[in-house]
């Protein structure tokens, strides 16, 4: 049900003015994203013609909190495919960038798994110059499964770290300061 009072007519300029969102409005909703989407041969409920939709007519916050926002996996195969050149793959990035910016001041609650370990794993690079595998793991365990999970864990853990495949300290990177610094410079 769409409730007109709780529309935001803006959102879809607040995405246009996002990087990659710029072409949003071009939607003319036919379809033809979701038709040869992957994730949704695997999720009937992610449909990212319906996301734009929704975008377009202001659903702000039922957009902004909708977990399926995480499922895409930048495939590229609607961008290709899109008749308007609506560039969906940027757009969703567009709608994570925004969501992620509303989570961090505190004005809508994010719990998808994936967008918690996006968040790890670039906080991860940008402090180390490299993911560092046994940190990012470990900390997701613990917040999505608790000390349980990390317990869990632990045996397969020390088999990777035994065929040195994980680290039990951060890489050495040289460069890690120039990485730091293009992090910056992004954000910027
Ligand atoms: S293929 Fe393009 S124009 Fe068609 S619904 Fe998807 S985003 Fe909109
Ligand atoms: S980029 Fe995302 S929305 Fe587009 S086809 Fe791939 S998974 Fe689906």
């Amino acid at each position: 049900m769409i409730k007109t009072s709780e529309l935001e007519p803006n959102f879809k300029y607040e995405i246009a003015n996002e990087p990659g969102g710029e072409n949003i409005k071009r939607c003319f909703n036919c379809t033809g994203c979701t038709a040869g989407c992957p994730v949704t041969e695997i999720d009937k409920d992610y449909n990212p013609r319906k996301i734009i939709r929704k975008a377009l007519l202001g659903m702000r916050n039922e957009v902004l909190t909708d977990d399926s926002l995480w499922l895409c996996a930048s495939c590229y195969l609607c961008y290709e495919r899109c008749p308007q050149d609506v560039k969906i793959t940027e757009v969703m990035g567009a709608i994570r960038a925004i969501a992620q910016r509303e989570a961090k001041a505190g004005k809508i609650k994010l719990n998808n798994p994936k967008q918690l370990f996006d968040n790890l794993f670039i906080d991860s690079v940008k402090k180390n110059g490299k993911w560092y595998e046994a940190g990012v793991s470990g900390m997701f365990m613990l917040r999505t499964k608790g000390i349980g999970g990390v317990i869990g864990y632990a045996p397969m853990g020390m088999e990777l770290f035994k065929k040195g495949k994980l680290s039990i300290l951060p890489h050495r990177i040289k460069g890690k300061d120039q990485i730091k610094r293009i992090f910056e410079e992004v954000e910027k």
